[in-house]
């Protein structure tokens, strides 16, 4: 079984393209942010902790997410593949994830990047504020957003190019196309 890695900047659609991908591949899609946000729903303390963050597009510390996708992990779904989405995030969350892994006598196969011009993803974020409400989709605070992909979340992939792991897929156009696109790209990728 697969594991894999989407990484793509907000408003990228990796959240929707990681379930498509995920279902294919038969693995658990899982979304840091979408556990934060269940949390959050769910009023947990947890959630508390992170809403600050979440709500001022910063990034939530790294004990916090790192145990709450430990935990995560640990369950039966994710035994022996996953795809994440939202980590990591930083470079000292690769270095997490590769000990949880490294625990697991695992490894990462495949990191997924999804590309898209600026333009595109603040539109597709003004417009996903529209349809579904999220507290983070505010114009200041998607700025921080991408603010914190660049300075933050681009060495992550600038690593994961480096050990050799890494696949670009153009993330504009159609959703259908993009996830056939990326399918394509990564079984190729799995079968070397
Ligand atoms: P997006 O990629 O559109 O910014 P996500 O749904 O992936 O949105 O994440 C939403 C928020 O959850 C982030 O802005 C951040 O506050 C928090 N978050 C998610 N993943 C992480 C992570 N790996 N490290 C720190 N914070 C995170």
């Amino acid at each position: 079984m697969a594991r894999l890695i989407i990484m793509g900047p907000p408003g990228s659609g990796k959240g929707t393209q990681a379930e498509h991908i995920a279902r294919h591949f038969g693995i658990p899609a899982i979304s840091t942010g979408e556990l934060f946000r269940t949390h959050v729903r769910n009023k947990t303390e947890l959630g508390s902790e992170a809403i600050g963050y979440m709500d001022s597009g910063e990034f939530v510390p790294d004990h916090v997410t790192t145990a709450m996708l430990r935990g995560r992990l640990e369950e039966a779904d994710a035994a022996d593949g996953f795809l994440l989405d939202g980590y990591p995030r930083t470079v000292i969350q690769i270095g997490a994830l590769d000990e949880m892994l490294a625990d697991r006598q695992q490894t990462l196969e495949v990191v997924l990047e999804l590309t898209a011009p600026d333009e595109e993803l603040l539109a597709r974020m003004l417009r996903r504020a529209q349809e579904q409400g999220r507290t983070d989709d505010t114009e200041p605070v998607i700025q921080r957003r991408l603010e914190l992909y660049r300075d933050e979340t681009q060495p992550v992939l600038t690593a994961y190019s480096q050990r050799g792991i890494l696949l670009s897929v153009d993330g504009s156009g159609q959703r259908e196309t993009i996830t056939k696109d990326a399918i394509a790209a990564l079984e190729g990728a799995l079968a070397r």
